[in-house]
């Protein structure tokens, strides 16, 4: 494994880099495979159809605070899952967190309904490993076998890392990145417990929207917005971080890849859109290196570390910053 990807892991470490091993290019798909494209191909087209339903049944009706505002709670519930707890704790242990807190974010990000947090973990460990290069996961430099650059070509790779990599068995081969997490009970428990997370997070936006409007049709309109809306925001956004920030964007950084900040990126995805700063310091806790750069994860991360719920945060010295920069 790189060095920097993930803190200190031996395991890990001494499982060398053997690309044929992994097999992701060029294979047929198994029958598990398709199974998972099915489901997956389900928990991409549902949000679709909960974001139309979601506008016709608001249609003519005045901007609705409550719908949003349970949208909005639920948005960054779910996503500071995912990029706090998924990402910078699980995935590159950039920081530490009392165990209620460890749970509730491992909780959060699976109510995304971007995968159980196991796979999410290893599936982002093999990205940092291999980035841009054969066996990444989701890089839309490496896909397709034709040598022609062109848009039609670029726009291949851009859906491949957007959400083509969804629907090519990527979950196979995973294990040596997740030997780690597969000793720590409170993440297998939620990682089996994935569905009933997901369900959970469907009803908690439909009981909001019941309980603060009193009518069932707030109740509908909650499970539209704050659920199946929500979850196709969570979505998009964060695969815009695979698709976008490997794309379009400055580099400042030598990574050896073709990672990118994009500030549009950058905020909507809570901070992860500094993507370019992360492939250079993964195990940093901190995105937005510098003071412009809207990094709400790091602040919600320090946040917890103030009132003494999360220690050992993670941050590159100025120095290293300095050292890693491209010169000229
Ligand atoms: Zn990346
Ligand atoms: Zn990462």
């Amino acid at each position: 494994m790189r060095p920097d990807v993930l803190a200190a892991d031996p395991a890990a470490e001494a499982s060398t880099t053997r690309v044929e091993a992994e097999g992701l290019e060029g294979r047929e798909l198994s029958p598990a495979d398709k199974k998972a494209r099915l489901v997956n191909l389900i928990a991409v087209v549902t949000p679709f159809a909960g974001l139309v339903l979601a506008i016709y049944f608001s249609w003519g009706f005045a901007f609705d605070w409550t719908q949003a505002g349970i949208l909005f709670f639920m948005f960054m519930a779910s996503s500071l899952g995912i990029t706090v707890g998924y990402h910078r704790l699980f995935t590159h242990k950039s920081f530490e967190v009392v165990a209620p807190v460890r749970w509730l974010l491992a909780v959060l990000g699976s109510m995304s309904v971007q995968g159980p947090v196991i796979e999410w973990v290893g599936v982002h460990r093999r990205h940092h490993q291999h980035s841009d290069r054969e066996n990444d996961p989701h890089s839309p430099h490496v896909h397709g076998d034709d040598e022609e650059h062109g848009v039609l070509t670029m726009l291949r790779g851009f859906y491949h890392a957007h959400m083509g990599w969804l629907f090519m068995g990527h979950s196979k081969g995973l294990g040596r990145y997740i030997k780690d997490l597969r000793q720590d009970e409170m993440l297998c428990r939620v990682n089996r417990q994935f569905l009933f997370w997901v369900v959970v997070g469907l009803v908690i936006p439909t009981v909001l929207g019941g309980v603060l409007t009193l009518t069932w049709k707030g109740a509908l309109l909650g499970f539209l917005w704050g659920g199946l809306t929500r979850i196709l925001l969570g979505h998009h956004i964060a695969w815009s971080v695979n698709s976008v920030c490997h794309l379009w964007g400055a580099s400042p950084f030598r990574t050896g890849d073709q990672s990118r900040n994009n500030a549009i990126v950058g905020v909507l995805a809570l901070g992860e859109g500094w993507h370019n700063n992360h492939h250079a310091f993964p195990t940093s806790a901190r995105h937005g290196l510098w003071w412009w750069q809207f990094d709400p994860s790091y602040i919600t991360i320090k946040a917890l570390e103030l009132v003494g719920l999360a220690s050992e945060v993670t941050v590159p010295s100025a120095e290293r910053i300095e050292g890693k920069r491209k010169k000229g």
